[in-house]
């Protein structure tokens, strides 16, 4: 009996049900799973379906001192950090066939596993972020840092390359006297006065309108890449907490040779060097406390028996997981604060570099620039950028669509379901159109737009996440939390940028999350980064985030 449980529970997720962050790709449609907008409440502990609890064959034991579920950044930080001390005593599994999760870099040639790379996730480092810097150091990992390029905005029927342009388009917004109104309202909101009001407020879009008035509500909201900041139900104070620590990730990019994923590869090397045992293509279906002491998970392939259990996967991921330790972690109110956000990437990649033809003009004190990103309110396309380091820019590629505006995601993986990668290329050909031809700013006017070679589609069901609104809890309380979300008498611990709420978005929450635990549970007393000098002065919001 236990093994046909076992088999049938593994078929779900060979079928593609068990992915929290299901890559989509190329290949035409799949079914997208899960649901972003429901709570953490689902499972229902599954003790009698545990496979202790029946008499059929038995899957072959492991014995691990710490078994770590999930090979995300968090999930690998932390074997990489355990490993020389445990050595096989550590067990990473992990549900796919590489490690990475949310850095995920896909080959330019597919059938060429030495082909460059580039990032469906995540791409770049930034100044501020010196545990990243720090790690980048640590495993050798060479990183460029090109210069930057033109923006361009698009909304309300307009285009230019500066968010101040926008401001008469939205009556009864008044020009800041700094000529940079976005980022003096940006500092209007992060305001210690107005900060002490955030929890008057029932989500963050309200605190917006509240303190700086609706129609500059609409102007942070078409200004911005991301709209998800502004579109979801997010809590005033936990997003404020999280701005006002975004406020330091600034300026310039640094690109890791290789991607983001040359961290994780190099991580998972030593991982095995040091005899430490990584299982691809193992989910961990259940786990649960063992009547000896410790705790007993079930994967696909073994029942394992560790004595410590770190879980380094998403919220969404985590609801799939059976037994007890899972069941109660979700009851948590700290867990059920965590709210996951969507987002579609889809990347291209290119016979010739056609953007490279596209030039700003010199205005001003600025000289004749090229193109690195243009957005939109009025396509899905939304958010298009174009590779500054040499080794994107070698690749011809291009990441096509960036989205997270809620209704724009439902539109993509609509587009992407009933059509297939045709129907995503058709769509976003329409987008490059409305965007660089004749917007009477980028030149030349007239500019074609060849096919791609190939295109990637993802969907991100749960690409980031930040405190729900109405919860009753602060981003630093879910930070501490994880480290002990069952308290300290049980040897279980969360770790992800999903419980590092202040750095949402990005690895660097991932890893500090994960030096976090190591600190305080398994005696490290490594950095956790109080942030790097970066530039001085005043420096406008364009500059800073994703
Ligand atoms: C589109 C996008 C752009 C981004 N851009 C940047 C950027 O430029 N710079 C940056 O630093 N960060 C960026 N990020 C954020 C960064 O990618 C994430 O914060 C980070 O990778 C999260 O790591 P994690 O370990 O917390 O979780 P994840 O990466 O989600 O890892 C969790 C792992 O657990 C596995 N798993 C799930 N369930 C199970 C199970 N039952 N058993 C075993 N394994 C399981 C998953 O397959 C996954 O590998 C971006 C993210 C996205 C989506």
């Amino acid at each position: 009996m236990r093994f046909k449980w076992m088999g049938l529970i593994g078929w779900l997720w060979l079928l593609g049900c068990g992915g929290g962050s299901q890559p989509t790709s190329d290949a035409g449609p799949q079914p997208l799973d899960g649901d972003p907008a429901d709570s953490g409440q689902a499972d229902s502990g599954q003790e009698d379906a545990w496979p202790g609890n029946d008499a059929g064959p038995r899957l072959p034991e492991l014995q691990c001192e710490v078994a770590i579920v999930g090979g995300g950044a968090a999930g690998v930080h932390t074997a990489y950090r355990l490993a020389p001390m445990l050595n096989e005593r550590v067990c990473l599994f992990e549900k796919e066939n590489r490690l990475g999760g949310r850095i995920y870099d896909i080959p330019r040639d597919p059938m060429d596993p030495s082909s460059p790379r580039y990032g469906a996730g995540a791409l770049r480092i930034m100044e501020g972020q010196s545990v990243v810097f720090g790690l980048a150091r640590e495993l050798g990992v060479e990183l460029q840092m090109p210069e930057r390029q033109a923006s361009i905005i698009q909304a309300r029927g307009l285009f230019s390359t500066s968010a101040e342009a926008f401001v008469p388009r939205y009556p009864g917004l008044m020009a800041h006297s700094s000529g940079d109104t976005e980022t003096a309202l940006y500092e209007t909101l992060l305001d210690a006065s107005n900060r002490m009001r955030a929890t008057m407020y029932p989500d963050f879009r309200s605190y917006v309108r509240g303190i700086v008035g609706a129609p500059a509500y609409d102007f942070l909201r078409d200004m911005s890449r991301f709209r998800a900041d502004f579109e979801a139900p997010l809590d005033a104070r936990g997003y404020l907490d999280y701005l006002a620590e975004e406020w330091d990730v600034c300026c310039t990019p640094s690109y890791p040779v290789g991607g983001m994923s040359e961290l994780i590869r190099r991580m998972a090397d030593r991982i095995r060097m040091n005899r430490g045992r990584i299982f691809l293509e193992e989910p961990v279906l259940s786990i649960e406390s063992r009547a000896g002491g410790g705790y007993r998970l079930l994967t696909t392939a073994h029942e394992v028996i560790a004595r410590k259990v770190v879980i380094a996967v998403s919220p969404l991921a985590l609801r799939r997981i059976e037994g007890s330790i899972a069941q109660r972690i979700r009851e948590a109110p700290e867990f059920q604060a965590i709210l996951p956000i969507p987002v579609v990437v889809v990347t291209q990649w290119w016979d010739r570099a056609w953007w490279r033809d596209l030039r700003v003009p010199p205005m001003g004190s600025d000289p004749e620039r090229g193109v690195w990103r243009a957005w939109t309110s009025d396509h899905c396309v939304n958010f298009v950028e174009f590779p500054l380091h040499q080794y994107g820019v070698d690749q011809r590629v291009t990441r096509s669509v960036y989205d997270d505006g809620i209704r724009c995601v439902e539109f993509w993986k609509a587009t992407y379901e009933s059509g297939g990668i045709a129907a995503v290329e058709a769509e976003v050909q329409r987008g490059l159109e409305f965007l660089f031809r004749r917007n009477g700013v980028t030149m030349p006017a007239e500019i074609t737009i060849p096919r791609p070679l190939r295109t990637h589609f993802q969907y991100w069901p749960d690409a980031w996440h930040w405190l729900r609104a109405g919860s009753r809890v602060t981003n630093r309380r879910v930070f501490e939390w994880a480290v002990a979300p069952l308290g300290s008498g049980e040897e279980v611990a969360l770790v992800g940028e999903a419980y590092n709420l202040n750095r949402s978005g990005w690895s660097d929450g991932a890893y500090k999350s994960s030096i976090n635990l190591l600190n305080s549970r398994y005696g490290f007393s490594l950095p956790l980064g109080d942030g790097m000098p970066i530039r001085g002065g005043r420096v406008p919001w364009h500059e800073r985030g994703k």
